[in-house]
């Protein structure tokens, strides 16, 4: 059997890479990463999603226009390459077009570290003022979150353990004394 493709891992220095292979043979991975953030967070609704993200583009980002939206959607697939999606909808209203901006986390973030989803919404937030993935964007990433690029790699990490290592299965139920 060939080592696993790591398609979320494209880009990083073989180096940085190298033990993963092992740790996923090893089913190893996902338990490692919980054990670096066992901290779960507590933002479970849209309205709670919505004021996460609010409160930290009123800190951050005051001047990038309004959101009108903020949702996890559990259509959305995580695209290898742009983690999370950011849209800005154009709508009629009346005989104006006017762009929306939405923000949309995929949902499998629901269950995720709370540092991970802190990340994603980082990233997204800084879509809303540098389009692509380059220098100015990582800039206000890191203005934003300091150790962005070390979550966005761990992140990376979380998301192979879940593609590609199998999940652990919940113990048998405790045998009843007396049963055959
Ligand atoms: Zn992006």
């Amino acid at each position: 059997m060939g080592a696993p493709e790591l398609s979320y891992l494209r880009g990083y220095p073989a180096e940085l890479v190298a033990d993963v292979p092992r740790l996923l043979a090893e089913g190893r991975l996902g338990s490692m990463l919980r054990g670096r953030y066992p901290q779960a967070h507590a933002v479970r609704s849209e309205t709670a999603l919505y004021d996460y993200v609010a409160a930290l583009k009123a800190r951050h980002l005051r001047s990038a226009p309004p959101l009108a939206k903020v949702l996890y959607d559990p259509r959305l697939q995580i695209v290898r390459n742009a983690l999370g999606t950011h849209t800005q909808v154009s709508r009629v209203q009346g005989n104006r077009l006017k762009a929306k901006r939405e923000i949309r986390i995929a949902a499998l973030f629901h269950d995720a570290p709370a540092a991970f989803l802190r990340m994603i919404v980082v990233h997204e937030l800084a879509h809303l003022k540098e389009r692509d993935h380059d220098r100015a964007f990582y800039a206000l990433c890191v203005h934003m979150e300091p150790d962005y690029h070390q979550l966005e790699f761990d992140l990376r990490l979380w998301l192979t353990a879940l593609e590609l290592e199998p999940q652990p299965t919940p113990p048998p139920p405790p045998r009843r004394p007396g049963a055959a």
